[in-house]
């Protein structure tokens, strides 16, 4: 039997000796000046920049740190003469891993060299920095508990689909790789990164991918520093949840990046028998497969919190991302053809009957497939400790609710919904109290410290609706007239957020009014929120008695909330600059802005647009300036809805600042922004004045579209 650890080496260099012919191969045919081209990221290879601390840019560089690569892999006899017989250690095994992670980045950036998009479908291949940052949120709030990277094909198709679902109903991310993604075809399992299955390649290179999104997320979320090995090794063990299930029969060149994997702090489990070794806690034997993902959780300590809900189909936020296509709808509830809306309103209890679910109208099996129906939905709740001011907070739940029902697809709020159901779920006998059974459910277990009683109603019944959603429009206009009057000045409190140091440990988001957390899913309200469900949670009161610099946004109490939050390692922080002090990101932004000297202005782009932009950077490469919870004078991460903001950079003249933003972003945002532009400086329109990728991508164009259509930027004192 041969020994694990020359298993190891063997496979390594397996790894190694593709890279090689790869290489002068792609060199021959493009070029050594060929540039690298990984789409949509601003770490070239990721990989190679972690071990090697290398910006590889070309072909050419990548064939000069080649021998550098091939000194990582263990090369028994070079080394024998050189250690005279010594045994190899696990530190040669460990680094053989890395070795080959880099030797598989090496083919697949021959692959990516050669061709924009070298994976058709159904295969994902690279992900991208946006891919990166978009789990940030998810995994802080455990939404997502783990990472399961499976190495197939499984026995059966059967038991690979089983394996499959069964992850994604417990929320844990899956990544995979070879025959097993066959498998999953011909079982009809729907993939990609909206859904949380990603199937990464059909070679087991492709796992160079996998390991460049890890890498890239201590680089973006822990500010860990390429060539740092240790930060490396302690971010991943430590922070991402990660394990591989690896089927028989193991290749050597599997074992080889088991390697690399178990370094990493991810667990392998395998039911593969011959040639194997048990490695305490490292390398795990499973015979069973059917035990997989129970002995993979625990091998990582993941607990999954379940709630059992009473429906006939599964519930898992991994099907959040889900989409709902017409042909496949059976029923299509839309607001902007009919009276449909959804409400969260506070009763007395003695006006509710706990877990009453109530159907007023039709169910939805009374009408033909593919009909759109006008539906509406009210929660009502009871509480000793509930305020109206928690209502839209948990109204804005219902999407993420009824999101994460496999075969449903949510979107929108109030009474300005989309809401499917597909076919399949209806099939499995998915009807309309099943929303309410969710909603109850839901409401109830994740807000039990302020709702005692909860109840349902459904109503599908136009005329009723139309009374209903006329209730419900006023009290939505109750509530955004109490948003519209809260202004930073006019609480006596702000709050601060550290939901994202389980990935970023440095950084701190405080959250105000006019001021949202950077990843646009925290508001004041929702912060205030948290901290009175959950009084030791993330979200801690911070005070504002003690003002320094008003125009500034710098209070002594704010700064000691941010250095005891931080844990010291910020001192002072302003919430309307940013020139000076500015809030630290900690990745997981929704958009980012940064100076653009010629025009004086800022540059606004956000994470969905992959074009470039008048900086010369993409959204990826400006987003790299800035994370891992450390201040960037000139670059901020921030949510969407802090654009419109009066505070938006109000050190620096506010949002005249902004000169460029993506149409999309523009359209977003542009009714509110116009408003505040209005109050603020009496422009009329002010979004026609902002260039957008229609009219300048780089600063020539832009300072000529806005020196002739007299952009308030024009008036402001230089930046800097
Ligand atoms: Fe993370 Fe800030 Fe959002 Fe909290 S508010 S989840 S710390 S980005
Ligand atoms: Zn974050």
């Amino acid at each position: 039997m041969k020994l694990l650890f020359n298993r190891a080496f063997d496979g390594a260099n397996e790894m190694y000796a593709i890279a090689e012919k790869c290489l002068p191969q792609a060199i021959q045919e493009l070029g050594e000046a060929a540039p690298i081209a990984m789409p949509n990221t601003a770490y070239n290879l990721a990989n190679h920049s972690t071990y090697l601390n290398k910006k590889i840019t070309t072909l050419g560089e990548l064939r000069q740190s080649l021998p550098e690569v091939k000194s990582w892999i263990y090369d028994e006899q070079a080394r024998s003469a050189e250690t005279q017989g010594t045994a190899p250690r696990l530190e040669d095994v460990f680094k053989s891993g890395f070795g080959a992670f880099m030797a598989a980045e090496v083919i697949e950036a021959c692959k990516y060299a050669k061709s924009a998009e070298p994976y058709p479908a159904p295969y994902h291949g690279h992900l991208s920095d946006a891919e990166v940052r978009e789990l940030g949120v998810p995994l802080v709030t455990g939404d997502i508990p783990g990472f399961v990277v499976i190495i197939g094909p499984a026995p059966s198709d059967e038991e690979a689909a089983e394996l499959i679902k069964g992850y994604q109903s417990r929320a844990i991310f899956v990544f995979l790789i070879g025959g097993i993604i066959d498998q999953a075809v011909r079982m009809n399992i729907g993939m990609g990164f909206p859904v949380r299955i990603v199937p990464v390649g059909p070679d087991i290179w492709s796992v160079a991918h996998i390991i460049s999104f890890v890498n890239r997320a201590a680089m973006i979320f822990g500010n860990v520093q390429p060539g740092d090995r240790d930060e490396f090794d302690h971010y991943t063990f430590h922070r991402i949840r990660a394990f591989v299930n690896a089927f028989d029969p193991v290749a050597d060149i599997v074992v080889g990046c088991g390697a690399g994997a178990i370094a990493m702090g991810f667990p392998v489990i395998t039911n593969d028998v011959k040639d194997m070794w048990k490695v305490p806690k490292s390398l795990i034997i499973q015979e069973n497969t059917k035990d997989f993902i129970e002995t993979s959780l625990e091998s990582r300590d993941i607990k999954i919190k379940v709630t059992n809900i009473d429906i006939p189909v599964a519930f898992s936020s991994a099907f959040e991302g889900e989409i709902v296509r017409r042909n496949d709808t059976q029923v299509d509830v839309d607001s902007t053809k009919m009276d449909c809306f959804e409400w969260v309103r506070t009763k007395p209890a003695a006006e509710i009957e706990d877990h009453s679910i109530e159907l007023i109208g039709p169910d939805i099996d009374s009408f033909e497939p593919g009909s759109r129906i006008a539906l509406g939905i009210i929660v009502e709740v009871a509480g000793k400790n509930m305020q109206s001011d928690f209502e839209p907070v948990f109204e804005r739940k219902i999407h993420h609710f009824l999101n994460f029902i496999e075969g449903v697809m949510h979107t929108g709020q109030r009474d300005l919904i989309r809401l499917r159901v597909n076919k399949n779920a209806f099939n499995a006998g998915f009807r309309a109290r099943h929303f309410g059974e969710v909603l109850y459910t839901k409401m109830k277990s994740e807000y039990d410290a302020v709702i005692d009683k909860c109840q349902v109603k459904i109503c599908t019944i136009p005329e009723e609706l139309k009374k209903l959603r006329a209730e419900a429009n006023k009290v939505y206009e109750t509530r955004d007239a109490r948003l519209m009057s809260l202004t930073d000045e006019s609480v006596d409190v702000f709050y601060n957020c550290i939901l994202c140091q389980s990935f970023s440990p440095a950084h701190v988001c405080v959250v105000t009014p006019e001021r949202l957390g950077l990843c646009g899913a925290v508001s004041w309200l929702d912060a205030k929120a948290t901290n009175e469900l959950d009084p030791n949670g993330p979200c801690q009161i911070v005070t504002k008695q003690r003002v320094v610099d008003e125009n500034l946004g710098i209070w002594e109490d704010v700064n000691e909330a941010v250095q005891k939050a931080s844990h010291g390692s910020l001192q002072q922080v302003t919430l309307y600059s940013i020139m000076q002090d500015p809030m630290t990101s900690c990745g997981c932004f929704e958009c980012i802005c940064g100076i653009e000297p010629v025009t004086n202005g800022v540059v606004i782009v956000n994470r969905e647009h992959t074009g470039m932009t008048p900086l010369g950077m993409t959204f990826s490469e400006m987003a790299s300036m800035t994370g891992g919870g450390v201040q960037t004078p000139g670059f901020m991460g921030h949510g969407k809805q802090f654009i419109s903001s009066k505070k938006f950079m109000k050190a620096e003249g506010g949002p005249a600042r902004i000169v460029w933003m993506p149409r999309a972003l523009k359209d977003l945002v542009g009714k509110k922004l116009n408003k505040s532009a209005k109050e603020l400086y009496g422009i009329e329109d002010f979004t026609a004045l902002i260039a957008d990728e229609s009219v300048a991508e780089d600063p020539e164009k832009l300072a000529e579209y806005l020196g002739g259509n007299g952009h308030p930027v024009q008036n402001l004192a230089p930046l800097f």
